[in-house]
């Protein structure tokens, strides 16, 4: 087996805790030497307030994965592929288009790997539906993204300031698997709620097209209590197929065929491992573009404040 890649981490918050210190704690291809957040800290590693300090004391890191809010992780990446270190970003992997083809090219040019992760992607039940919807003639899909953003995402003023997606933070990870499973597709017309107090929007109702003209919508709401919805339905000549809770559990015709514990995380880093060791890089901005298009062709719709 190849020698663990050395890794640092850098944005210490809830996905840090939640997600990547257990994810790396189990893997045998990295060994995690650093962490870089100003008030963050990880247990038993050595620990700075900024990636400079973090790459000025560690030389020998050879990852980075990016964790902190979109807005603030370009500088970041870009200072690491300058160093010559491979990149992970969480997702969405920036707060523009434009920034992470920029990061694309900064890649290729120190010779290093660029990671834009999509977690929902690697949920369960993705690739079966993918399989199933690829035997199929799809009719019309639909997305139905709902959840609590007081539970969800407490005290996080960052996703309410621009570049922070708002409701679209959420609903970029139905994007991801959306852009997965289904034909490529594109906005036709969007209504984007946004709080008369906020800079991003706590609802959006999307409607999209294929290129031969199939519907698909994308309903997204962030005052959703009670059960919460995360699913993508699609009407096809073979039966209605359901994915639900994030992409973990997959029916057909009302019967479920496939239902699996999650694992993301551990498969990001999988991948991550992959594309270091293959020397390429894996950057697909298609969610990231559709969130773009909607804030561009989307109308503003003002609603009532929102408070936490
Ligand atoms: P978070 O806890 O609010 O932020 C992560 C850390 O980023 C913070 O603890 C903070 O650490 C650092 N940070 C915050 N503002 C910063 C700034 N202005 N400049 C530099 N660093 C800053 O957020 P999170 O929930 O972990 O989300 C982070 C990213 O992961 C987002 O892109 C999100 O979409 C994605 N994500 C989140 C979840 C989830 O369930 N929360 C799931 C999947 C993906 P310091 O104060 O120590 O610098």
């Amino acid at each position: 087996m190849s020698q663990p890649i050395k890794i640092g981490i850098v944005g210490v918050g809830k996905i840090v805790h939640d997600q990547h210190l257990p994810a790396l704690a189990k893997d045998q291809d990295y060994r995690l030497i650093a962490a870089a957040s100003r008030h963050g800290k990880v247990e038993d590693i050595p620990n700075f307030t900024d990636i400079e300090a973090m790459l000025d004391a560690v030389p020998e890191l050879e990852a980075v994965s990016l964790c902190m809010p979109p807005q603030f992780r370009y500088d970041a990446a870009r200072t690491a592929l300058m160093a010559k270190k491979h990149v992970f970003l969480e997702k969405p992997p920036g707060a523009t288009v434009s920034e992470v083809e920029d990061l694309k090219t900064l890649a290729a040019q120190n010779g290093v790997s660029l990671f834009a992760s999509w977690h929902s992607r690697y949920a369960p039940a993705v690739e079966a539906a993918r399989a199933f919807l690829d035997t199929t003639k799809i009719k019309s899909a639909a997305i139905n993204w709902k959840e609590d953003v007081r539970r969800w995402h407490p005290n996080q003023e960052w996703i309410w300031a621009p570049g922070g997606f708002g409701v679209f933070d959420p609903g970029i990870n139905a994007l991801s698997i959306a852009t997965h499973i289904l034909p490529a597709m594109f906005i036709t017309s969007a209504v984007l709620d946004f709080p008369e107090n906020r800079a991003s929007p706590v609802a959006a109702r999307v409607a999209f097209r294929t290129s031969n003209g199939l519907p698909v919508t994308m309903d997204l709401d962030w005052l959703q209590t009670g059960p919460q919805s995360w699913d993508i339905l699609a009407e096809t000549d073979k039966g209605a197929m359901v994915l639900s809770g994030g992409g973990s559990k997959l029916a057909i015709d009302g019967k479920v065929v496939h239902d699996e514990p999650e694992a993301e995380y551990p498969m990001l880093y999988k991948r991550f491992a992959e594309i270091v060791r293959a020397g390429t890089s894996d950057v697909d901005l298609a969610p990231l573009q559709h969130v773009a298009d909607a804030f561009m062709l989307g109308k503003r719709n003002v609603v009532e404040a929102f408070f936490d």
